[in-house]
């Protein structure tokens, strides 16, 4: 395989293009010049420090995936064959497909129009009203089966309001988990997302705000939890001279390579943020004049990372201007994109139950992700703002918008 140079169908303005330099290359090859290119060692560890002493937890287990500490996160939780968890459609899929991978089943509660993410009233509604105690677990009255968790996606770099859903669910004996993979530095009431709840799990993949290749990590203040999480993603062994193994385990450890990269990424981290901050500030000035706009939602309780600049188009009336835009974006080389289909809409989990899912179609339907890196510069962000206005005037041409 040869490689080529940039062609014309790849994006010149990205999505969100990670930061990797001298700081990285450094990491990594000390790292390899010791040896140390698997998983056992002090890299990974040390990584694990830095990202538990910047989110403020006592525990964090590296893994190699977002999806693999979703999954880590749950089976820690207790979630097993024919369990439910509270979850948005409204994420991305790694989401929900960990909840399967225990055997479990989702529970698709709305999102809330205000912030993209899980509805504190209707979930807390569901509950308290859709689920009775007994014996100790919390059953759900529709389908007999017990609710043993509830992921609480922070969505696009938002936080989710989770105070209200972490007092329903504690008071129930329902584990609350936070999906952070998208929102790492973000804060809910002055606190970091990741150590609000009882578990969390962040993802470092291609795109993410920081990056390790590939990788994820499991929080929590448990130690109970943190040792059984470090125990089940290193093949469950009982033993350190034998191989003695007392449950299914998974390999799962996040190799140190990885770990490098992370380092660095980690202490870059508030600097990272700090330029989002003005890639979304520019958006939010640059499109204030534009009635079909609504710029990304970020609550007064909030801090959000912007992870990906998301804006809705108030098409309702005027359907297809998603697309157009999407369309017009491609041919001027800029990469953005919808959010995900509603996991409701997918075949594997067309049974699920769904709960008042009043806005998550119209906010996939309407929301277009807008490139986010961090070095985002201001010419590119301004071409970005003129084809998105370009595209909804020629989009809007002769029809009435005076109910905008
Ligand atoms: C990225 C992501 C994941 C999965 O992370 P991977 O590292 O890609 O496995 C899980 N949940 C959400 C919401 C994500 O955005």
């Amino acid at each position: 395989m040869t490689v080529s140079a940039r062609s014309a169908s790849q994006p010149i303005i990205a999505l969100h293009a990670p930061e990797i330099g001298e700081r990285e290359l450094e990491r990594v090859r000390d790292c390899l010049a010791r040896g140390w290119i698997s998983s056992a060692g002090a890299v990974t560890d040390e990584f694990e420090c830095a990202v538990a002493r910047y989110v403020g937890v006592r525990h964090a287990v590296a893994v190699s995936s977002g999806t693999a500490a979703l999954h880590t996160a749950l089976l820690v939780a207790g979630v097993g064959p024919d369990d439910e968890v509270v979850v948005p459609s409204l994420t991305f899929i790694a989401s929900v497909n960990a909840i399967a991978y225990c055997g479990a089943r989702p529970v698709f509660v709305d999102v809330s129009p205000d912030t993209w993410t899980l509805d504190p009233d209707k979930t807390v509604t569901f509950l308290r009203q859709e689920c009775d105690v007994r014996n100790g677990r919390l059953v759900n009255r529709a389908t007999g089966r017990r609710v043993a968790a509830v992921m609480a996606v922070h969505v696009l770099g938002h936080p989710v309001d989770l105070d209200p859903i972490l007092e329903a669910a504690r008071a129930r004996g329902v584990i609350t988990i936070e999906d952070a993979a998208e929102s790492l530095g973000a804060a809910y009431r002055d606190r970091k997302v990741g150590g609000l709840a009882d578990l969390a799990c962040l993802s470092f993949n291609g795109s993410k705000v920081v990056t390790t290749g590939g990788g994820g990590m499991v929080l929590t203040d448990s130690d109970g939890w943190a040792a059984r999480a470090r125990h089940l993603t290193t093949q469950a062994r009982s033993d350190d001279r034998e191989y003695v193994h007392d449950e299914v385990g998974y390999n799962y450890r996040l190799p140190a390579i990885n770990a490098a990269i992370g380092i660095a990424q980690m202490e870059r981290l508030p600097e990272i943020l700090e330029r989002k901050r003005r890639v979304a500030e520019r958006y939010r000035e640059g499109l204030a004049g534009l009635p079909l706009v609504a710029p990304a939602p970020e609550a007064a309780w909030a801090r959000s990372t912007f992870w990906l600049y998301t804006v809705r188009l108030k098409d309702l009336r005027l359907p297809a201007l998603r697309d157009r835009l999407l369309d017009s974006m491609r041919q001027e080389g800029i990469e953005a994109r919808p959010l995900w289909r509603p996991i409701h809409l997918a075949p594997m989990y067309a049974a699920a139950q769904r709960y008042h899912l009043d806005h998550t179609e119209d906010i996939y339907r309407t929301a277009v992700s807008l490139p986010s890196s961090p070095g985002l510069v201001r010419e590119d962000q301004r071409l970005v703002i003129s084809v998105l206005e370009r595209s909804l005037a020629e989009g809007t041409a002769g029809k009435d918008t005076s109910w905008v």
